[in-house]
């Protein structure tokens, strides 16, 4: 049978309809629009296009974007003092520091001085913490947070499953992990997380009925490595050489498509799986936080 082709592109569109009504009607309210700062520090160019596209989003939603644009010499004083500032500013809903900064920026120090409440990437330890215990008064990582509305999204429910997720980073596969767990709606699974420390890696993942990819090793996950009918999401975002394409580079999965999807009940393409909804979310979480400074229960 074909496997379903979950379009994270079509998820995309329905949450960010939900967050421009959502938008529209704090707008309706307050007067004022929710707000994202986004800091970029420096000008690496693949973080301007990253910058730019999520500005843009927060135009299309009616959310109001502010870019701060930093030298890349720009001291650690100089980026807390911003910080401090947006803070304070309670026309700011949301912060975030364009990842990675360059080298004379801690970033776990950037991080920590963000207000938790405005901490709309869910990076701060308060509201990595929240997630873990299971409290829904902070936030959700964007591209984790995402993985789930594409699975809620297709009717696919984790309850009961067993969830392999490959990979440990604290912006990816820890997050998914500590969701997936939690005794809660669109979660309850048995969950396995398995890394480059694991022994007979695919003997974890074969026994995946859903089955999370999020590595950054191009095609990794081979079709002997899945189990029929399993659900397979690639988080992966690989870009590699192509002499056949103008660009002469394309973009793969940490999945082997073409040999891993006839396996599959249902898996992500790359790209428009799981890239889209990371933005998606984000502008979901930032008109949350706007809601949450009005007081308003969510
Ligand atoms: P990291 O490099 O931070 O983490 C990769 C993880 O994979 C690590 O835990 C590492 O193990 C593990 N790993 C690496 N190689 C192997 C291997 N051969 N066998 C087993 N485990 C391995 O990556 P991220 O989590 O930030 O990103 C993962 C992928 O997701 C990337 O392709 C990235 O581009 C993509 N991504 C996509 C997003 C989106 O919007 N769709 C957003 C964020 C990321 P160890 O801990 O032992 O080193």
């Amino acid at each position: 049978m074909e496997p379903k082709i979950l379009s994270g592109k079509e998820c995309a569109a329905s949450v960010n309809a939900e967050t421009q009504a959502m938008a529209e009607k704090y707008i309706e309210k307050y007067g004022i629009a929710p707000a994202l700062a986004v800091i970029l520090i420096g000008d690496d160019p693949a973080s301007c296009v990253y910058v730019n596209s999520k500005a843009q989003k927060c135009v299309e939603l009616g959310l109001r974007s502010e870019k701060f644009l930093l030298d890349k010499d720009a001291t650690m004083e100089e980026v807390l003092a911003l910080i401090d500032k947006l803070n304070n500013d309670p026309t700011i809903h949301g912060i975030l520091v364009q990842s990675p900064p360059p080298p004379q920026i801690d970033e776990e120090k950037v991080i920590a001085a963000i207000d938790p409440a405005k901490d709309v990437d869910c990076f701060h330890a308060l509201n990595v913490g929240k997630m873990l215990i299971g409290k829904t008064d902070g936030f959700f990582p964007c591209t984790p947070y995402g993985v789930l509305k594409i699975l809620e999204y297709y009717n696919i429910d984790p309850a009961g499953k067993h969830v392999v997720v490959i990979g440990r980073s604290n912006i990816v596969g820890k997050p998914l992990m500590a969701l997936m767990v939690q005794k809660a709606k669109g979660a309850n699974a048995t969950v396995t997380c398995v890394h480059s420390g694991t022994r007979d890696l695919a003997s974890y993942t074969r026994q995946a009925d859903i089955l999370i990819a999020a590595i950054g090793k191009s095609e990794f996950v081979k079709a002997d490595m899945v189990k029929e009918g399993a659900v397979v999401i690639d988080v992966g975002i690989n870009r590699i050489p192509d002499a056949t394409k103008k660009s002469g580079s394309r973009l793969t999965g940490d999945v082997a498509y073409a040999e891993v999807a006839p396996k599959t009940s249902a898996i992500t393409p790359v790209p428009g799986g799981v890239g889209p909804m990371t933005i998606a979310m984000l502008m979901r979480n930032t008109v949350r936080a706007a809601l949450m400074a009005a007081g308003e229960k969510l």
